[in-house]
C-alpha cells in the first residue's frame, strides 16, 4: 500500500496537509525529521502512516498518559492494532501488552519516557524490529521550553542502544530555535530534515477585550454559547474555583481543573469534560497537555498569560477539528503587573547555574513584554501572532476582532501630552521615578494615602486628567508604551521612565491618535469558510451527532474519537446513501465505513422519509 492508500484507508483523508507528505517521506526514506507543526496541524499523521507502511512496530515516546490513552482509542477506531505501555496498567496488563508486542501484534506502541529504560523493554526491541521512532512533545527534552522533562533526556541513551536505528522523527509545536536546536543535539537526530508547516490556523477567530467586570462578561459568553463546549484559563487556583462556581450557580455545565485537586478528582472532571457531561472546563494552565478533544469551540483567557507561545498553545485547544473557533483574552492593564511578580518568584530550575537562571529570567521579561505587546496592539491580532513567530503574513486576516471590529479613532494628543509631561516632571523630582499607578492617582487627583504622603497632590499636574478616569488614562499610558514613548523599568518596583522617543514627542508638542473599540462585546464576525451545514441541515446534524453519541457509549470512548465535528457537518452536507458514498465522508476510512456507516446511513434515510 502506498502512503497515500494508508491515509485514505485508515485514516479517511483524501490528501496530505501541507508539511505531511515531506514528513512521510523522509521517514520512510529511513531519514530522521523534526516537524514543528502548530497544534490540530496533523503531526500523528506524520508518523502513523509510515509506521503502517514499515516493517515491525513504530514506537512513539509521548509525555502523558491521557493523550496515549486517547491516541491509541483513536488507532483502535481506525483499524490499527495498537496498545500503550506506562505505569497505568496493572502488572497483569502491562504482561499482556508485552507478549502481544513480542509477538508482533501490534503495529503501534505508544511508551511513556520513564519506561525505555526498563528491562522489559531492553528485552522486547531484542524480539521485535522497530520500524521507526516518534518522539512527541520534543520540546519536552528542552529546558529552554516550557514543559522540561528529565526523562526526555533519556531518548537518545535508548535510541543508542536498539540493534539496529531507525529513523527518528521529533515533532512539537514550540518553534523557537534554541529549543529546536535542543532537540536535534539532545536527541542526536541525525542531519533530520528541518519541516516547519505554517503557524497560521485559519479557522480560529483572535480577540482580546478589556471588560469592566471579566466574571459577568464569561457568563455572558458561556450563555450565548451554551451547548458548545469551551475552555476558560485562569491564573490561580482560587479563580478557577470562583468562577467555576459562579458558572454552576447559573446552571452553567462547568467543571474545574487545577494542581490543588486530587488526582480522582482531576480524573473525574477531564472525562466529565472530554465525554461532554460537563462541557465547560474552567482550569489552570496545569490543564491541557495532551487533551485531544477536538470540538472545543472556545478558549477564553480570563487572565493573560506570561508568553506568547503558551497563549498559542492554550488558545490552539480550539477548533481542531477545523470547525470555526474563538480564543478571547481578557485583558485588564493590572494582568501585567501580576505576570511580572510572578516571574520574578518563579520556581528556580535546580539544574541551571545562576547566570544560565539570570538569562532565562530576561528571556521571560522579553516574552512578557511580548505578550502586552498582543494585548495592546490595534493592529491585526494574528499578524501580532505570526510576526512573532517569524512567519510572513498579509497584516490583515479579516478573521480577528481588529481586523472586523468597530474601531473608532480618538484624538487623545491632551492626555498623553499630560502624561508624558508628569512623567517627566516626576523623574525631576522624585530621583528613583514611580510607579503607574502612583502616576495615574496624581493624575486622576486621587485623594488615596500614598498620594498625599508622596507630595503629589502638591504637583502642578495633580487633577490634571480627572475627567478621563482610571481606566480610560490606563489605556492612554499603555498605548504610549507599546509606542515607545514610555517604558516600564525591570524590577520588583517597575517605574515609569520616559524614553528618548517620548522626551521628543514632549518636546515638539506631537499630536497622538488612537485607535479603540467602540463596544466591549466582540463584533460578530460573519461565519468563516470552515465547513458548516446548512440551516436546514441542524435536524439533521442533531440526528448525526445523537446517533455519534450511542456508538461512543456503546463504544466506550469519547464521542470524538468516532467521528469528529468536521466529518459530522460533512456527513449532513452530502448526504450519502451508500456504503461507497459514505466512505467519500471527510475523515471516514474504511475501518469506520465498515463499522458504522449502516447506523449513519440509516440517520441519514430516516430523515429524507420525514422530511
Ligand atoms: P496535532 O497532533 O498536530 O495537534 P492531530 O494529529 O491531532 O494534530 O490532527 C488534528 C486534526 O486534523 C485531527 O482531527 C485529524 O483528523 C485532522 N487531520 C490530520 N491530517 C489530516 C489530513 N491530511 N486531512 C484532513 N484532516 C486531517
Ligand atoms: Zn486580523
Amino acid at each position: 500500500m502506498t502512503a497515500l492508500e494508508i491515509l485514505r484507508r485508515y485514516f479517511g483523508h483524501d490528501a496530505f496537509r501541507p508539511g505531511q507528505k515531506e514528513a512521510v517521506e523522509a521517514l520512510l526514506a529511513g531519514h530522521d525529521v523534526l516537524g514543528v507543526m502548530p497544534t490540530g496541524a496533523g503531526k500523528s499523521v506524520c508518523y502513523q502512516v509510515p509506521a503502517l507502511a514499515r516493517p515491525g512496530v513504530a514506537l512513539v515516546i509521548s509525555p502523558l498518559i491521557s493523550l496515549m490513552k486517547d491516541q491509541v482509542a483513536a488507532l483502535i477506531q481506525a483499524g490499527v492494532p495498537a496498545a500503550y505501555i506506562n505505569s497505568s496498567l496493572t502488572p497483569g496488563q502491562m504482561n499482556t501488552a508485552l507478549r502481544r508486542a513480542a509477538q508482533g501484534q501490534y503495529r503501534i506502541i505508544y511508551v511513556a519516557p520513564e519506561r525505555l529504560a526498563t528491562d522489559d523493554m531492553a528485552i522486547l526491541v531484542q524480539q521485535v524490529g522497530i520500524s521507526l521512532i516518534a518522539v512527541d512533545e520534543a520540546h519536552c527534552v528542552s529546558q529552554w521550553g516550557q514543559d522540561f522533562r528529565p526523562s526526555y533526556l533519556g531518548i537518545a541513551r535508548f535510541i543508542t542502544s536498539l540493534p539496529q536505528r531507525p529513523p527518528v522523527g521529533a515533532f512539537t509545536a514550540t518553534a523557537t530555535s534554541r529549543v529546536r536546536e535542543d532537540i536535534v543535539r539532545l536527541l542526536a537526530l541525525d542531519d533530520p530534515l528541518a519541516l516547519s508547516t505554517g503557524f497560521d490556523r485559519p479557522n480560529l477567530f483572535f480577540d482580546v477585550v478589556e471588560p469592566k467586570d471579566k466574571t459577568a462578561f464569561v457568563i455572558d459568553y458561556a450563555k450565548r454559547h451554551e451547548g458548545q463546549s469551551g475552555i476558560i484559563y485562569c491564573a490561580t487556583r482560587k479563580s478557577v474555583e470562583a468562577l467555576c462556581q459562579s458558572l454552576r450557580s447559573r446552571g452553567l455545565p462547568a467543571t474545574r481543573y487545577h494542581a490543588g485537586l486530587d488526582d480522582d478528582e482531576r480524573r473525574r472532571n477531564q472525562d466529565d469534560f472530554v465525554y461532554d457531561r460537563a462541557p465547560v472546563m474552567v482550569a489552570t494552565n496545569a490543564f491541557g497537555m495532551g487533551i485531544d478533544k477536538s470540538n472545543v469551540s472556545y478558549v477564553l483567557h480570563y487572565n493573560m498569560p506570561k508568553n506568547l507561545e503558551s497563549y498559542y498553545q492554550e488558545a490552539g485547544r480550539a477548533g481542531r477539528d477545523g470547525e470555526r473557533a474563538e480564543c478571547i483574552l481578557l485583558f485588564s492593564q493590572g494582568d501585567v503587573q501580576t505576570a511580572r511578580f510572578l516571574l520574578r518568584g518563579g520556581e528556580e530550575n535546580e539544574a541551571l547555574t545562576p547566570e544560565e537562571r539570570e538569562a532565562v529570567y530576561r528571556q521571560d521579561m522579553r516574552r512578557l513584554e511580548s505578550m502586552v505587546g498582543y494585548c495592546r496592539t490595534d493592529g491585526c491580532l494574528r499578524a501580532c501572532i505570526l510576526n512573532y513567530f517569524g512567519e510572513e503574513n498579509p497584516g490583515r486576516c479579516g478573521n480577528c476582532g481588529h481586523c472586523v471590529g468597530d474601531f473608532v479613532t480618538e484624538d487623545i494628543t491632551r492626555p498623553a501630552q499630560a502624561a508624558l509631561d508628569a512623567v517627566a516632571q516626576i523623574e525631576r523630582r522624585y530621583r528613583a521615578g514611580l510607579g503607574l499607578a502612583a502616576v495615574t492617582h496624581a493624575l486622576c487627583g486621587s485623594r488615596d494615602r500614598r498620594t498625599l504622603q508622596l507630595g503629589l497632590d502638591r504637583m502642578p499636574f495633580y487633577g490634571a486628567l480627572r475627567e478621563l478616569g482610571q481606566d480610560r488614562l490606563r489605556a492612554v499610558i499603555g498605548f504610549l508604551m507599546n509606542g515607545g514613548m514610555l517604558r516600564q523599568t525591570d524590577g520588583d518596583y517597575p517605574v515609569l521612565r520616559l524614553t528618548d522617543a517620548g522626551r521628543e514627542a514632549l518636546a515638539e508638542g506631537r499630536a497622538f491618535a488612537m485607535r479603540a473599540r467602540r463596544q466591549e462585546k466582540p463584533a460578530r464576525p460573519a461565519r468563516a469558510a470552515a465547513p458548516v451545514a446548512h440551516e436546514d441541515d441542524e435536524d439533521l446534524l442533531s440526528a448525526l451527532r445523537s446517533a455519534r453519541l450511542r456508538l461512543a457509549q456503546k463504544e466506550r470512548v469519547p464521542a470524538y474519537i468516532i467521528c469528529n465535528n468536521a466529518a459530522l457537518a460533512d456527513m449532513a452536507l452530502r448526504r450519502p446513501h451508500t456504503p461507497e458514498e459514505f466512505l467519500a465522508v471527510n475523515g471516514i476510512g474504511e475501518f469506520k465505513a465498515a463499522r458504522y456507516g449502516k447506523t449513519f446511513l440509516d440517520v441519514i434515510a430516516e430523515y429524507e422519509k420525514g422530511s
